[in-house]
């Protein structure tokens, strides 16, 4: 990932400036993918078994929580990530912002906390992005990521779902994802995902126990890490936070959701499109030998989009697949990027205008 900008600009406090065009004194062109702090933010609580009712915009800052607050002690907690684009006359999309909002459903049922509904999540990623709306960096220069998080941030001692909640969202203008042809290693030593856990949905503790396969890998220059199942050690499951697609002799196949691998929305979009186009796909069991055969490899994701593999090493052998202009995954690309900054009509209605 890009470092921080270490652009600051100052923060505004009149929301009445949230239709203003994007920053003109802030540079496009340096945008990574790092904290940049913006405006506002979306705060809204829930107590136990009672529903969230009204959230509100309130300007960006830190928040305050009690030492022994569920999230922290026993990481009872979610996050999400979607994006905002700017159309080429200005207006703002969100893409499929429903999708996260029922994924957000599931994953507090599993980790025993309320949940917005899907009208209050839409309407809370609508308000943060107006009232943030410069921060949508130009067409062609990046997207607003959005990143909600659903925390138990009451008290808590001995082991239990917590009192109190919080849904809360920010914003942060990020770049394009330009890596080029990612490196990926596959791990069989550490697990991503087990059986019965919580690999399927986007709780914070999955993410964390990643990171010291992921240093171990970019240590040795790898881009990031493909994790197998955790009992056969078998099959393909994920990249650390993206989905993966292998291509041969133009059948797309990509590893079928099975409880540890999570379900993105990028994928499925992803199906969709290569589906129109009249691609066979398949959604199966993938062996890691296939890996070895195929033709193309690519990655899927909010943040990483569609993103070619150049090569992939298990066991010190390293095997090397076919990026660039003609490829499969290059052609998706194309589609997805245009339905989502609306320079391709959104046939299937999956653009919300903000
Ligand atoms: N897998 C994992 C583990 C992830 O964190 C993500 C990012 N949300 C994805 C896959 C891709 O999901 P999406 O396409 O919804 O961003």
């Amino acid at each position: 990932m890009a470092q921080p900008t270490g652009q600051t600009i100052s923060q505004t406090t009149d929301t009445s400036t949230a239709d203003a065009e994007t920053y003109a004194d802030f540079n496009w062109d340096e945008v990574g993918f790092g904290m940049v702090p913006t405006d506002y933010m979306y705060v809204m609580k829930s107590s136990e078994g009672e529903s969230f009712t009204q959230g509100n915009v309130t300007p960006f800052g830190n928040i305050e929580m009690s030492p022994y607050a569920g999230i922290l002690n026993y990481g009872q907690g979610l996050i999400e990530g979607l994006k905002a684009y700017r159309k080429e006359d200005g207006r703002v999309l969100l893409f499929r912002p429903e999708q996260n909002a029922q994924r957000l459903k599931i994953g507090a049922e599993r980790m025993c906390m309320p949940s917005p509904s899907v009208e209050q999540f839409v309407e809370a990623v609508k308000q943060t992005v107006r009232a943030n709306k410069h921060w949508v960096p130009p067409q062609g220069k990046g997207s607003l990521y959005v990143r909600p998080l659903l925390i138990g941030s009451g008290p808590v001692l001995g082991l239990c779902p917590a009192p109190e909640y919080t849904f809360l969202m920010y914003v942060c203008p990020v770049g394009n994802y330009h890596k080029g042809p990612l490196n990926l290693v596959v791990e069989d030593k550490l697990h991503r995902a087990t059986p019965g856990g919580t690999g399927d949905i986007k709780a914070i503790t999955n993410y964390s126990p990643v990171c010291k396969a992921l240093t171990e890998a970019r240590a040795k220059g790898f881009s990031d890490v493909l994790f197998l199942d955790a009992v056969t050690k078998k099959y393909i499951e994920e990249v650390s936070t993206c989905n993966i697609f292998i291509v041969k002799d133009d059948v797309i196949s990509t590893p079928a959701i099975v409880g540890t691998i999570l379900p993105g929305i990028t994928r499925k979009s992803i199906i969709e499109i290569a589906l129109d186009f009249g691609y066979q796909v398949e959604e199966r069991t993938i062996p890691v030998e296939d890996l070895l055969e195929a033709d193309e490899v690519f990655c899927s994701g909010t943040v990483v989009v569609i993103s070619p593999v150049g090569s992939i090493t298990y066991q010190d052998k390293r095997v090397e697949y076919k990026t660039g202009a003609e490829t499969v995954s290059q052609k998706l690309y194309v589609m997805l990027t245009g339905i989502q900054t609306g320079r391709v009509e959104d046939k299937r209605g999956w653009t919300v205008e903000v």
